[in-house]
């Protein structure tokens, strides 16, 4: 009994050796594979992404939110001639889930709203200098007023035949810019949250109206966009959990700052974008929007 209860010990106390040893070598491997991955990570430097936000392009004089023709060949014309690569969502999305790389100087064109312009005198000069761009829509906009009085390049929408000229263009990504929240309504400015609204009464507002466009877009396009732009930049922190559901993976705000784009795809939450008014030059535009 006594011999028997020594042997027990015995084979315990080799059995916990076992055990402890397996968990050491565990906590070492693991440990060092983190470490190493964390390393690796903090090695690759974080790439300098400026995204620039145009409207309207249109042969009128320009405004805060309206270039000339001329003044947009001219933004193109400064970024070929200076190496820039203008890059697309899904080429953000790839880097940053590591499935891609990104060229050596990118920079991201956006525009906002759905002006029909951008098919009528943007469409053209993109083609011309081999350069990509985000277009993103108001579904209201393009539903009712573009089908009213669709195709002036001064004021109209995009209809949502030109949305699949853009699109099959190979050009262009659509974007959501809300269906019917791209306005002020009592205390709402865009999609923020109402103070007079409780988080969940926010939530249901804000599905309905970003999955209404998402639905249609896939209805009229067949694609579905993964990029969501904030109207007038105006963001509330409980949208967050809306825009991971309806699966955007970019959002765009109207931040006048460069990005710092990292493998983590958490880092094309909040992309920051300059607004590119009619009042600079191309020169003065670009000598802001470089500097690091
Ligand atoms: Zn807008």
């Amino acid at each position: 009994m006594y011999e028997c209860r020594n042997a027990k010990h015995f084979f315990g106390l080799i059995l916990l050796d076992i055990l402890v040893f397996s968990i050491c070598t565990v906590f070492f491997f693991t440990g060092k594979k983190l470490l190493s991955s964390s390393a690796d990570v903090n090695s690759e430097k974080s790439v300098f992404l400026p995204v620039i936000m145009y409207h309207s392009v249109f042969s009128g004089s320009p405004e805060k939110y309206i270039v000339t023709p001329v003044q947009f060949e001219n933004d193109l014309a400064w970024l070929a001639e200076n190496g820039y690569t203008s890059v697309t969502a899904q080429q953000l999305t790839d880097y940053v889930n590591d499935r891609g790389n990104l060229p050596d100087k990118p920079v991201m064109i956006t525009f906002d709203d759905g002006c029909y312009n951008n098919l009528s005198d943007v469409l053209p000069l993109l083609e011309k200098y081999d350069m990509h761009a985000i277009v993103s829509v108001v579904g209201q906009y393009t539903d009712v007023n573009a089908e009213n009085d669709p195709h002036i390049p001064s004021y109209s929408y995009l209809t949502w035949d030109d949305i699949n000229r853009l699109i099959a263009s190979g050009r262009v990504e659509i974007g959501n810019h809300t269906y019917n929240m791209h306005s002020f309504k009592g205390d709402r400015k865009g999609c923020s949250k109402n103070p007079s609204e409780n988080e969940e009464e926010y939530i249901s507002a804000l599905t309905e109206d970003l999955n209404r466009l998402q639905s249609e877009i896939h209805e009229h396009t067949n694609t579905l966009p993964v990029v969501f732009a904030y109207p007038f930049g105006f963001i509330s922190k409980e949208s967050m959990p809306v825009i991971r559901e309806l699966g955007f993976t970019i959002t765009l705000t109207c931040s006048e700052r460069p990005n710092y784009i990292t493998r983590n795809p958490e880092c094309l939450y909040g992309i920051n974008r300059y607004n590119r008014s009619g009042f600079y030059s191309t020169e003065e535009f670009m000598n802001k929007i470089f500097k690091e």
